[in-house]
């Protein structure tokens, strides 16, 4: 059952969306690729060496099998060396090494002490010039989107919320150009492998492959959240000066059974918030129409925007002390600080919990992507028609 431990996990999907990085260039049509590249383990920039799984198949620079044991593939001086994980004999090295396995299973990868990730398709080795592995996944994009959505929902999330998370991740692909590598972290979405793999899933997936959501014939940003507890924002809560038309904010009442609904209370020692923020409690200036606060000066004199306070709480303290973007603090008679909170991620765009309660209350995809984007279009091939189409759902 969906409990708060998998919530907190999901409070990474309120970071997706964000695609700070993402090109936002005009673009013809929401034509998906065949093929997308992503960037494996881009919240580990130090790893230098990874354990693979055999049997694997090396198919660049040249054509070569390995047997069915287990490798490590560890970069050292500018190449890719690869040896049992039995002995310190190589068995290969080159510069770049791209493989996959004999029978195009997935390739079990294992990263100091992470779990095991499987990975379809193909992996690609190379390092950069600090030394650093670089592995980079080629697979079908169906795929992804599949691996994306598993990733970023609860097992036992109804199949309309599935639909309508898938729609969220093509429309973000829709933007991907030849040559581009995709991250796996919630920079962008998260992509943890196929041991993530639901059928259900991908029964969603194939159901609305090709649909994308846009805003004046151009693939919208599509901002999500692990749940807004009561009251989404609008698109200026990221940056007052930057009107995103197609995020209007909406009275959520679907997402009441989220763990996070209800407060969040924690607190965070004097001298260590005191360190980071100044003493004294933040002054809050002001608060958006959900009660999101969008204008904080902070007791060092420091003025700034609440996402930037809030993202600046959670990198320093962890993402569970103020786990939602609705939030207060005040000093206890101790000195310590209070923090409490409602919701779970930024509360722009679709509220994922609320997109799970919508579906149990018997709502379609399209009626959930309209409730939470009104000003967008539903865009491509629907399964009911032979041919592309707009909806205005
Ligand atoms: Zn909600």
């Amino acid at each position: 059952m969906l409990n708060k431990r998998l919530a907190l996990q999901a409070i990474g999907a309120s970071l997706c969306g964000l695609m700070l990085n993402w090109p936002c260039g005009p673009l013809a049509g929401a034509e998906l690729p065949d093929t997308v590249n992503v960037s494996l383990l881009e919240a580990y920039p130090q790893i230098s060496s990874i354990k693979l799984q055999g049997p694997l198949q090396i198919i660049y620079p040249v054509s070569r099998r390995l047997g069915g044991q287990a490798y490590l593939a560890t970069t050292r001086h500018g190449l890719i060396v690869i040896r049992p994980t039995s002995t310190a004999k190589a068995v290969f090295q080159a510069s770049r090494v791209i493989l996959r396995h004999p029978q195009d299973s997935p390739i079990a990868v294992q990263a100091q002490t992470l779990a095991i990730r499987k990975y379809p398709g193909q992996l690609s080795l190379r390092t950069n010039a600090k030394g650093q592995l670089q592995i980079v996944n080629r697979l079908g994009s169906r795929r992804y989107v599949a691996l994306v959505v598993a990733s970023e929902t609860l097992s036992g999330w109804p199949n309309e919320a599935l639909k309508a998370q898938a729609v969220l991740t093509q429309t973000r692909l829709s933007r991907y150009r030849k040559g581009d590598a995709l991250g796996d972290s919630t920079q962008q979405e998260a992509y943890l492998g196929s041991t993530h793999q639901r059928t259900e899933v991908e029964r969603a997936v194939n159901a609305v492959w090709g649909q994308t959501l846009t805003y004046r014939g151009q693939p919208v940003t599509p901002f999500y959240h692990a749940n807004c507890a009561g009251h989404t924002s609008d698109g200026r809560y990221f940056n007052p000066q930057k009107n995103l038309p197609w995020l209007s904010p909406v009275r959520c009442p679907y997402c009441r059974n989220a763990p996070f609904y209800v407060p969040t209370q924690t607190t965070i020692p004097k001298s260590a918030f005191e360190n980071t923020f100044g003493a004294g409690p933040p002054q809050i200036l002001q608060r958006d129409e959900a009660g999101r606060p969008t204008a904080i000066r902070s007791g060092n004199g420091q003025a700034m925007s609440g996402y930037a306070f809030w993202l600046k709480l959670g990198q320093r303290f962890g993402w569970g002390k103020a786990p939602g973007t609705r939030f207060s603090i005040r000093q206890l008679p101790n000195g310590d600080y209070a923090v409490r909170s409602t919701g779970a991620g930024h509360g722009v765009g679709l509220c994922q919990w609320g997109a799970a309660g919508m579906a149990h209350a018997g709502k379609s995809y399209r009626e959930i992507l309209h409730f939470y984007f009104p000003k967008a279009q539903l865009t491509g091939r629907h399964s009911t028609q032979a041919t592309p189409s707009h909806s205005s759902f």
